[in-house]
Formats: C-alpha cells, structure tokens, sequence
C-alpha cells in the first residue's frame, strides 16, 4: 500500500523525485512523462527507449544509463505511456541512428508505441520493436509470442542497450535483443497481491496457507494456487516450471540467473531460496555466468519472486557482461565465479537437543533454556513495547547455545567453572545484542568465581561470592544503576538475598530459590519503573506499566535455575534450611 503519494499525481510526484535524486545519470524529457540519459542523445548511436506503466520500479525509468536505456517513458500505475510521451521522449532521444523500442508486450504499448513508431517513420526517424515475451504462465510454448512480458523485461533491455553502446546499426540492436528474448523464461509465485496508490484494498489476496504461481506483475494473479512452500519447495517449483521451457539445445549451459522480488519480499528471504535454486540449475547442468537477485521489475507492493533464466551463446554473454550504470542497476561486469557452499558452523542450530547430561552446568542451563523458550513470545512482547522485539527470540537463541557449550565442555571433562565460562561465551556469540552481551557476562563471570573449587566447596558462600564477582562486571560493562529499568534491578535483590541467605547457612538449593523468588517479585515491580538505560530509554514513557524484558527474563533463568538444583540435591531441603529460609 502506497502509504506516501496521491493517486491523481503519483506518476508525475515521483518522477520529479526521481530525477532530483538521480540528475547525475538522467534528465526529464520537457513536456512528457519521460526521462534521457545525461549524455542523450549521441550522435550515431541507436537510441534504446523503454517503457511502460509506473509501479514497476527500477523498470523502466531506473534503467537509463550508460550501457542500458538511452530513455524510457513512464505511463500511470499499471497503465501503458501514450503515444504522444512516447513520441516526445524517443524524438529527444534519437542521435540519428534510429530508435529501438522496447517494453512487455501488453495490448496498450503495443498500440501506443506503435502509433508513435509510425509519427516518427513519418519524419524520418527509423525505429524497430522488442516486445519482451518471457512469462512462461501466459501463454503456451507454441503461441510463444503471445506471451506477457515480465521480469525478463530487464534481461533484454540489457542486451539491447549494451549491443547499442557497442555501436550495432538498429537492425543489428534489434537482432540481438531478438536473440535475448528468444533466449529467456520466466516463471513467478506471489504470496500477497498489491494495492494501486490510493485505493483501500489489494487487488487480490491470497489465503495464509496458499501461494499462487505464475503471477503477472500488474496484479494480475497466478495461473495456479498451491499450498504455502517453503523456501526450498518455492525453488523448486520455479526451477521444474522454467527448465523444460529453456531452449537449451546447442547450447553449452551458460546462463544469467535472475530471481526478481516482486515489491514486499525481502531481499534475504529471496538469498534463502537463492541457494536452491543454484543448487538445482547447477545439478541440471547450467552454469550461472552472471546472478542477479533483487528488485527488477517489481509490480507495486506485490509479495513473490519470479525467476528468469536466459540461456546464452557467445554474443549474448559478452553482451551481458558489458558495463552499465544506471539508477537501478550498475555492473562491472564481472563474471560469477562459483564457490562451493560451506555453511556456517553454528552451535545455536544444533546440540542443545534432548536431556541434559550428567553435568551440573548441563542441567541448571537446559532447565533455563525451557524456561526461556516457553516465554519467548512473553518476552518478545515486552521488549516491543519500547524497544525492538527481539528479546525473547535472542535469549532462547543465546541459551540454546549454551547448553551446547556446557554439554560439550563438560563431556570433555571439564569442571562448572569452565564449563559456565564457555557456556558465556557461546552465549554472547550466538544472541547479539545488549542483553547477550550482558548475560554472557554474567554466566562467564560466575563460572570465573567458582575457579579451582571442587563441587563439596561449592557452598551457598562460594556462589554468593561468585554471583556478586558477576554482578560487578555485569555493572562495569553495562553501566547501569539500580532503578534505570534493567536486568540489573533483579539481579541486585537477588545478589543481596543470596548472600543472606549464605550468611543464615542456608544450603545451596534453597538459597538460589529464595533470591530468585525476590528476582521474581524485584522483576513485576520493574513495571513501575521507567528505564534510562537500552534501547527502551528512548521511548521511556512507553515502557510505564509494563515490566523490563532483561530483568523478566533474569527471574525466569534464576527461578529454573533452583527448581533444577532442588530436583538434583533433594537432601538439601532439609527442615533447618526452610526455617533459616523462611526467616530471611
Ligand atoms: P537489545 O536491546 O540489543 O535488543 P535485548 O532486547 O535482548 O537487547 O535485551 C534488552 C534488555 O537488556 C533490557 O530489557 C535490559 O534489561 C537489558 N539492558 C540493555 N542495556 C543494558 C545496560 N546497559 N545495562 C544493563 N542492562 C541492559
Ligand atoms: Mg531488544
């Protein structure tokens, strides 16, 4: 949905930005809805001259440049330029060598560019027509040229443009831009369908659990409705759709690669489904020469991807391989050198799984981790009322690894102290952000406290003195007082109720569980408070009412924490040591 932008003066608002912005590479044909290069015309070179309805950014008007589009002309939303743009913006384009006109074939630009090729034969002006015929879903391969044009639309302007740079007569531009469409296929899938500027509904939805493949890029929606894929399955789909329509006969596999976002797909979700589809093209026996994944011909707010392969010959690679410079695009031509996939090895990914072990740090961490992960959303939710999110998610991806850490070190033989040591490490490394950094402070300083104690030395006094050597550094890194609305006013309560609690004589079990029973409350009561430290510090007034994310979590993880060491040493909760607790 456009959410800036009237409808009634859209095309011509955003041109004019468009040419503030980019003046450097193009400039407004006067009196039209059309832009030229800086350099246009040039004397004895073919004029390449593009167009189409707007909403399909960074075609059409963001593809002039050296190298590609001498001009384009900009109709309304969806809606093809009329013949007079087209007549004004190709006459200001002409250096005497002839226009070639290129756009997806759609009934209004051929009717509109066509009337506009035959006012200029009447004054002399040669011109000749690509009709860009890619989209594998709108037609079938016998009737071929019938079909819409559609993300190929770039691969073929590209040609075009560098066979004009080259200095090929027109009929030499048309020939390889002829090659070029012949050469590329396209098949899409939508998620969600776009809303035209300033109307207050989609032009079609479709459902959560579906996918339609073989969109259109003006809203139109696909050929066929399948159930939601995943990245992998998406990949597939496109890649068995597109590889029995390539005509890869005589040829030696070399191929450009484009995966298009369609206006709302991101562009990592686009690099998610990237990876299948190389894998697949390669295993077919294709050899991506050039890889193109991003926004290409886009069709306003529309959620999919489309994929496009043109299959090359020697002409067409070193066409493609020219260098070009436009607003949308620039290359260096530079030619894709394939590396094999090595993925990253990831601890948060793997090896948190299944019972904890034997090991102490194992057990306190596995029961931590649960706890997190039952409150992710919880935890999420409070961080988004001031902040960003993320905190539930960063938490249960930060704990995940370390209980990996903990798991593995302590399989290799290694005491609490070292094992919570990695554990903060693997922690920091895997959750980012502010409160990873913290937490892993806090695990890797109280495993720094318990060092070169054996587990009969590990008393209530030993963790009350490694709990305040984690709660100093924790302080020293995060800089945070008592009272900014920080994990920092849980741990505080439950540093000072550890300690009396070791004074009392309290055994290590129940100590931990009357301190985190006063991290809970310390916690909730966060609510009243407004933070000065973090990300929520800018939007303080927001966060009034609601309890700090860090300090919530810290409860959760210490809570899990003693019911774990409880269930471990049941002997601990002798009668004496509930006394001495409840008297605290
Ligand atoms: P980020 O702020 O990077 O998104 P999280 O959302 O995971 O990190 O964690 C937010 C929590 O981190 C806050 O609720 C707060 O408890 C804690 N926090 C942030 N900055 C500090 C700091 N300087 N000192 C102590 N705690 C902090
Ligand atoms: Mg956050």
């Amino acid at each position: 949905m456009t959410v800036l932008g009237t409808a009634q003066t859209f095309k011509r608002d955003w041109l004019d930005g468009f040419v503030t912005a980019y003046g450097r590479t193009v400039r407004k044909v006067p009196d039209a809805y059309g832009v030229i290069g800086r350099q246009v015309p040039r004397q004895g070179k073919v004029a390449v001259v593009i167009g189409g309805g707007c909403g399909h950014y960074p075609a059409f008007a963001g593809l002039v440049g050296p190298g590609l589009a001498d001009g384009a002309v900009i109709g309304d939303v969806f809606t093809s330029p009329s013949a007079e743009q087209v007549y004004r913006t190709a006459k200001a384009a002409d250096g005497g060598a002839g226009v070639l006109f290129g756009y997806g074939n759609y009934a209004g630009d051929v009717l509109h560019f066509g009337l506009a090729a035959r006012r200029l034969a009447a004054e002399g002006i040669d011109s000749r027509t690509i009709l860009v015929t890619d989209d594998i879903a709108s037609g079938s391969a016998e009737d071929a040229e019938n079909r819409r044009g559609v993300a190929g639309d770039f691969l073929v302007f590209k040609i075009a443009g560098a066979a004009a740079q080259r200095g090929d007569d027109l009929a030499g531009v048309h020939a390889a831009a002829v090659k070029a469409n012949a050469s590329t296929r396209t098949f899409g899938a939508a998620f969600g369908g776009c809303t035209l500027p300033g109307a207050a509904e989609p032009l079609f939805r479709v459902g959560e659990q579906e996918m339609e493949l073989g969109l259109g890029i003006h809203g139109e929606p696909g050929v066929r409705t399948v159930g939601r894929l995943d990245a992998a399955e998406l990949a597939d789909e496109l890649v068995d759709g597109l590889l029995p329509e390539l005509p890869l006969s005589g040829s030696d596999g070399r191929v450009v690669v484009l995966l298009n976002g369609l206006g709302r797909t991101k562009y990592e979700e686009m690099f998610v489904t990237y990876t299948r589809v190389h894998e697949r093209l390669a295993a077919a026996g294709l050899n991506p020469l050039h890889t193109e994944v991003g926004e290409f011909v886009t069709s306003l707010d529309m959620a999919g991807v489309s994929l496009s392969v043109m299959v090359l010959d020697d002409e067409l690679a070193e066409l493609y391989s020219a260098p070009c410079d436009t607003p949308g695009y620039r290359s260096t031509g530079a030619v894709l050198e394939t590396v094999e996939l090595e993925s990253t090895v990831d601890a948060t990914l793997t090896g948190a799984e299944g019972a904890a072990g034997e090991g102490l740090a194992d057990q306190v961490l596995t029961a931590a981790l649960a706890a997190v992960t039952e409150a992710e959303d919880e935890l999420g939710r409070l961080d988004a009322v001031a902040a960003d999110g993320d905190h539930g998610l960063g938490i249960t991806r930060g704990m995940r690894a370390a209980v990996a850490a903990a798991r593995a070190a302590e399989q290799d033989g290694e005491p609490l102290s070292g094992a919570l040591l990695r554990a903060g490490t693997a922690l920091a490394d895997a959750s980012g952000g502010a409160s990873g950094a913290l937490y892993g402070v806090l695990l890797a300083e109280t495993g720094a406290g318990l060092r070169g104690l054996d587990s009969a030395e590990i008393t209530a006094t030993a963790v009350a003195d490694a709990v305040d050597n984690a709660a100093k550094a924790f302080v020293e890194l995060g800089k945070a007082e008592p009272g900014d609305k920080t994990m920092l006013d849980a741990i505080e309560p439950f540093r000072r109720v550890l300690r009396e609690q070791a004074i009392s004589g309290a055994a290590v079990a129940d100590a931990w569980c009357e301190a985190a029973q006063r991290a809970a409350g310390a916690a909730r009561e966060t609510a009243d408070l407004v933070p000065a430290k973090g990300r929520a510090a800018r939007l303080a007034e927001r966060s009034k009412g609601h309890a700090d994310p860090g300090a919530t979590s810290f409860a959760l993880i210490v809570t899990a924490v003693g019911a774990a060491l409880t269930s471990r040493t049941p002997a601990s909760r002798t009668p004496a040591s509930r006394t001495q607790a409840g008297e605290s």
